[in-house]
């Protein structure tokens, strides 16, 4: 079917057809399709009378709530960009990020969590009642900033400004348009088979492009029910599961981790409502993937995906279930190209960096050219650092990030098959594996673990024991640090970037103890 010209259009759709329909709903509190899309128009007005002009970017800093995706669909009626950040980064991330983005006004909405408050209270904000979005605080307006100039054509217009990660650095401003969120809130309500009657969870944030394209924009798009979590939790969960009857679940692999040490008390959670399980975002560890399956009962899907493709390049098949941590396949109406480093398409099976293009393929970095030139060559090809290898069948295979690629002895060593022989020790919840520069140009492999609170934890010295007889010497780390918790960004995230310059800082004490 034809996709509308800009991300409000989903609503307007629903509330012509479906008027009456759940869209959102958050401890107790439900708009249906119709009171969404009204509460959406009357935010617009408010906006505009406030002074936001098109080509404006909107700040929103908030934790998933019901006012977010208001502004979210106010936003794109009137041309601004959303920028949407999460009230759980701290005030020098926040800053970094307006500064960048230069909005005309700073909205902090939401449950006002105290993150949330802590923020509107630094930037001098007012209470006001955004008209249909419940009450927001709203900073001052900023007179000093430009608009981008507006599209022509409204769905090559940018929707969004959304940040990176930040897993390998500083996170980066990624521009998508009405096209690239609307192809992918397509392709996610197919690919999974939604309908009007799936009640999908919605606890990634959507400040991230996997909690708002697949997963909010993918369950409005299908006509279905958002239920809208803040926060995870897996008690939270299991609520949900138990009381709203879900039938779709998304998340991390880190949640799913967290959903194994749960205790159901005499629940089975085999024996729910849920038909759709799935982890993306960052590698899936094949014993979570197995163990997962095994509490649920269901095949736990996998997908790929980068902020700069808003997000998904592939995933599982809902009909071609896999036993493996493929990654899936392609997600159809996109082209891939697998090469070396010359830029040659490598033999099927080989390894390769993958190149993506397509309609989900962002329209740049905001403010750098250079990189964006770097990463999106004049035919339109994206490279997305990752090294992937295809199978036969056309399943995708993640090896690692081509930045994260451990160089040792002249040996390559991908993190990813470290890690999920850290993964695979039963104490191990999660763990991150970077290279740490040594002398003589190579490079050290340094293993960082969280354990299970609730078992006898290993020594780390037991860990390399374990780890031995499972990896070839030049793969074994060099040391292991047992972490209390892992630096996470708010979608549970490694934040390698962070575990590298640690791995650093102690051969430092190492070499100079003090
Ligand atoms: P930054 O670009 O700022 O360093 P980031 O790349 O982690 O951060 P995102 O756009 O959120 O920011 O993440 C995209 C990356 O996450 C991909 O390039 C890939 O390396 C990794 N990734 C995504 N999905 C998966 C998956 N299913 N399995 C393994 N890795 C994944
Ligand atoms: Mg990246």
């Amino acid at each position: 079917d034809r996709l509308p010209a800009r991300l409000s259009g989903i609503v307007e759709h629903w509330a012509q057809d479906a008027p009456q329909a759940v869209a959102l709903s958050q401890d107790g509190v439900t708009l249906s399709y119709s009171q969404l899309n009204e509460a959406s128009r009357q935010a617009a007005l408010w906006l505009r009378d406030y002074g936001v002009r098109p080509g404006d970017r909107l700040m929103v800093v908030a934790e998933n709530c019901i006012a977010q995706l208001v502004l979210l669909f106010a936003a794109a009626r009137m041309d601004a960009w959303l920028v949407n950040v999460n009230a759980r980064l701290s005030a020098r991330e926040v800053d970094a990020i307006a500064q960048h983005s230069q909005p005309r006004v700073v909205l902090y909405t939401g449950h006002i969590s105290a993150e949330a408050m802590a923020h509107a209270e630094r930037g001098g904000a007012e209470l006001h009642e955004v008209a249909g979005a419940g009450l927001v605080q709203v900073g001052p307006l900023h007179t000093d900033c430009e608009p981008e100039p507006v599209h022509a054509s409204g769905n090559e217009q940018v929707a969004a400004l959304i940040y990176t990660t930040g897993t390998t650095g500083q996170p980066k401003g990624v521009m998508l348009t009405h096209r690239n969120l609307l192809f992918i809130a397509a392709t996610s309500s197919h690919v999974r088979g939604l309908t009007p009657a799936d009640r999908a969870y919605g606890v990634l944030p959507v400040t991230h492009v996997f909690g708002l394209a697949s997963v909010a924009l993918g369950t409005l798009y299908a006509g279905a029910t958002l239920y809208l979590a803040a926060r995870y939790s897996p008690s939270a969960v299991v609520r949900a599961i138990q009381h709203d009857e879900l039938t779709i679940l998304q998340g991390v692999p880190a949640m799913y981790a967290r959903l194994l040490e749960y205790d159901y008390g005499d629940w089975d959670p085999s024996n729910s409502s849920l038909r759709f399980i799935y982890a993306g975002g960052s590698p899936l560890d094949p014993t979570l993937k197995h163990e997962t399956e095994r509490l649920f009962g269901r095949t736990l899907h996998n997908g790929y995906g980068m902020t700069e493709t808003s997000p998904t390049i592939s995933q599982t098949r809902i009909d071609a279930p896999r036993t493996d941590t493929s990654v899936g396949s392609v997600i159809p109406g996109i082209e891939i190209r697998i090469v070396d480093d010359q830029g040659v398409t490598v033999q099927r099976g080989e390894p390769g960096e993958l190149w993506v293009r397509g309609p989900n393929v962002m329209k740049g970095y905001y403010h750098d050219d250079k990189l964006t030139a770097l990463t999106v060559n004049p035919e339109g090809w994206l490279n997305t650092g990752d090294i992937v290898r295809q199978e036969a069948d056309g399943a995708l295979f993640l090896i690692g990030r081509s930045k994260e690629l451990i160089i040792r002895s002249g040996f390559n060593v991908y993190p990813i098959e470290v890690e999920a022989a850290l993964n695979a020790h039963p104490a191990v919840v999660q763990s991150a594996v970077v290279g740490r520069d040594g002398t003589d140009g190579n490079e050290e492999v340094i293993a960082f673990v969280e354990l299970d609170p609730a078992q006898d934890a290993p020594a780390a010295q037991a860990l390399h024991e374990w780890l031995h007889p499972r990896l070839s010497p030049y793969k074994r780390p060099s040391q292991i640090v047992i972490m209390q918790a892992m630096p996470a960004a708010a979608t549970g995230k490694i934040l390698k970037g962070q575990l590298k310059q640690l791995a650093q800082q102690l051969r430092k004490e190492a070499l100079h103890p003090e």
